[in-house]
């Protein structure tokens, strides 16, 4: 669809509890994603959101739905949680709704505490019926809910265009690949799911998820049979999710497998994303002359998510970090605070502190606003409340952020994350390879002040210098 295409920052919406964040960072992302168990849960709140956010805003944004359909082949456990009213362990209410949606083999098989496997999709029918079911809900929960709840009426008088209303391209089924054989299994099914799903959706684009292990991603026969399966089937998109794949940890070898998968679909002409990555990802969606292939978009969820395990589903949030701009990384405050004391920024008169600060470091709107002239400021950035925990039988103190402190980490790193695609639009792959290296000289003797090690600048370098050819 027009109004989805070089949408390449892609934010997962999180929890209805960063709506209010998201309304003031709208401009810095294009395009929203929602799993499937959040929409069934609270599908009112989304409704409401996507009328006020996405159908009245004015730069073209549009949305989809990520059915989550994999939920339902991992143990039981990984989708239940204990109720207190019943007390006793259930499955999540907002994984019972997405059951109802979808229908059978799901229904009895979950039901009956059983995950589903390959073999229950065991006539033409039901596989078809499982499709239509997963991207009606996709495609009419949204709508069915702004009518019950009368606003319908109220877009069409405003004459608000409700195409808007659609997600930008439907998720065909997906399960969940392994090198394990039952896993494995899931392949010419996820294929014919592709191609079910694109027979029935009318004039909606169909996008596959491919969601495999990291023994996929490095194992070459395994790779190149699940690329040349979902290239056959030709979706419309294909939507990359790496278990636990992390740019900043990933060596050498698995970010030059990560790169095989993109030239792959690149050579087919099928659009690919990576639902989970951070900024070598980003840097991946802008060269495509000098590289010969891209990654159509990145995701990240605010001020987390730029990796994502596959179980347990929905997973938690994690506490809130500092986003270093010139290590493109989260640091716990103790590490940023630390680095800006061995750079000197704590050594000169405050008001220098803070000019150098915003010269160098960071100088979007929140830092702006929180630092003003004096680098002492910094320390806003500080999780200062604390909470106890018994590790082990011994009692201990861990810090979390009170909402002042959540809300500038979140808005300032959504601003960072902004920022550096607005650079990859900007800047030549040559500028990015050079100041990586430069980062990570000025860095490097610092790193043993870290809790974490920032080896991988001169991975993503040293990778995108041999992808251009230069050693
Ligand atoms: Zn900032």
């Amino acid at each position: 669809m027009d109004n989805c295409s070089n949408m390449k920052h892609i934010l997962r919406y999180g929890t209805n509890a960063e709506q209010k964040y998201i309304e003031q960072i709208k401009n810095s992302f294009d395009l929203l994603a929602f799993n499937g168990n959040m929409l069934a849960y609270t599908p009112g709140a989304i409704a409401g959101f996507i009328m006020m956010h996405i159908l009245k805003s004015k730069r073209s944004k549009g949305y989809f739905i990520d059915p989550i359909t994999h939920a339902f082949q991992h143990d039981i456990s990984t989708i239940s949680s204990y109720s207190e009213k019943e007390k006793k362990i259930k499955i999540k209410k907002s994984v019972e709704n997405l059951i109802e949606a979808y229908g059978e083999p799901i229904q009895s098989n979950i039901n009956s505490e059983i995950s589903v496997l390959p073999s229950h999709f065991n006539t033409p029918e039901l596989k078809l019926e499982f499709c239509k079911n997963v991207i009606n809900f996709q495609l009419n929960t949204i709508i069915t809910e702004l009518e019950k709840k009368g606003f319908m009426d109220y877009i069409n008088n405003a004459a608000l265009d409700i195409s808007k209303l659609k997600p930008c391209f439907l998720i065909a089924p997906y399960f969940y690949l392994t090198t394990k054989p039952t896993d494995f299994k899931w392949l010419p099914l996820n294929c014919e799911f592709i191609k079910l799903t694109k027979s029935i959706a009318n004039d909606q684009e169909v996008y596959a998820q491919l969601v495999v292990s990291k023994e996929i991603l490095t194992n070459e026969s395994f790779r190149n049979e699940i690329l040349d399966e979902y290239t056959k089937v030709k979706p419309s998109g294909v939507l990359l999710w790496i278990d636990k794949f992390d740019d900043h940890d990933a060596n050498i070898s698995e970010l030059n497998s990560f790169v095989e998968i993109i030239k792959k679909f690149t050579q087919n002409e099928i659009p690919i994303y990576n639902l989970y990555g951070g900024f070598f990802s980003t840097i991946l969606t802008g060269f495509k002359n000098e590289l010969g292939f891209e990654l159509s978009g990145v995701g990240h969820a605010l001020e987390y998510g730029e990796s994502r395990a596959v179980v347990p589903v929905g997973g938690g949030i994690p506490t809130n970090k500092y986003y270093y701009y010139p290590l493109h990384n989260r640091l716990d405050y103790k590490d940023a605070s630390t680095l800006l004391r061995s750079l000197g920024y704590f050594s000169v008169p405050p008001s220098d502190g803070a000019r150098e600060y915003k010269k160098n470091i960071c100088h979007c709107p929140t830092c702006m606003e929180v630092i003003q002239d004096d680098i002492n400021n910094f320390s806003l950035f500080e999780n200062t409340e604390f909470y106890d925990i018994t590790l082990h039988g011994v009692k201990q103190k861990r810090s979390y952020a009170s909402q002042d402190t959540k809300e500038i980490c979140v808005l300032h790193y959504q601003y960072n994350k902004h920022k550096e695609f607005l650079e990859v639009e900007k800047r030549s792959l040559n500028d990015f390879i050079s100041r990586l290296e430069k980062t990570n000289s000025d860095y490097a003797p610092h790193e043993p002040e870290l809790s974490k090690q920032i080896d991988y600048l001169s991975n993503w370098s040293s990778v995108l210098k041999s992808l251009v050819g230069l050693k």
